[in-house]
């Protein structure tokens, strides 16, 4: 039976949701025999292959976020929101608390550690959104695992869920909040 192809993508956000991915552990082993991993943040693939799930962690913070993620919903048949910041933008939105010059000015002009005291200005660079937005106010998310981060037993359960054919549709015993 051909394995079910999964395409994992990391936004603006931290490393917790993918290690608790990983934190699968023997499970992964399991999940491997019936599905294939094509990329995640540590493949280092600039392009997702079509596939049939796509897990999206982390918020959209700038403009690289709004491209990846919108390549992930043409590619993707299923889109999973994984963690808080994937579901509703969770801690990445407190830059919203501040306008967007005032965070740039704060992060690289007047931050102790900055290189030049300015403002990086290299259209090369991927440019800040106004405010920071959950994934599903750009694309159109299928399914949602809160968390901060999930737990890897609540991973586990919602992949195999969507192998199952179901839509996860996650109760108390799925949340966790570190
Ligand atoms: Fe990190 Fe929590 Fe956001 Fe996941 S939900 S990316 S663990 S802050």
């Amino acid at each position: 039976m051909p394995k079910v192809k999964i395409a994992t993508e990391w936004l603006a956000g931290c490393a917790g949701c993918h290690m608790s991915l990983l934190d699968l552990d023997e499970e992964l082993v399991k999940v491997l025999e019936a599905v294939e991993i094509t990329s995640s943040p540590i493949t280092d693939l600039k392009h997702p292959p079509e596939v049939t799930v796509g897990i999206i962690e982390g918020a959209v913070a700038n403009t690289a976020n709004v491209a990846v993620l919108k390549e992930m919903r043409e590619k993707c048949q299923i889109l999973l929101a994984l963690g808080d910041c994937a579901c509703f933008g969770g801690i990445v939105t407190m830059r919203n608390l501040v306008p967007k010059e005032e965070a740039l000015r704060t992060g690289y002009v007047d931050t102790p550690s900055t290189v030049d005291g300015a403002v990086p200005s290299d259209p090369e660079l991927a440019q800040l959104l106004d405010r920071v937005q959950a994934p599903n106010e750009v694309v159109k998310v299928d399914a949602y695992l809160p968390g901060c981060p999930p737990s890897a037993a609540a991973i586990g359960w919602a992949i195999q869920e969507l192998l199952a054919g179901r839509i996860p549709a996650p109760v108390g015993e799925h949340l966790r909040y570190d």
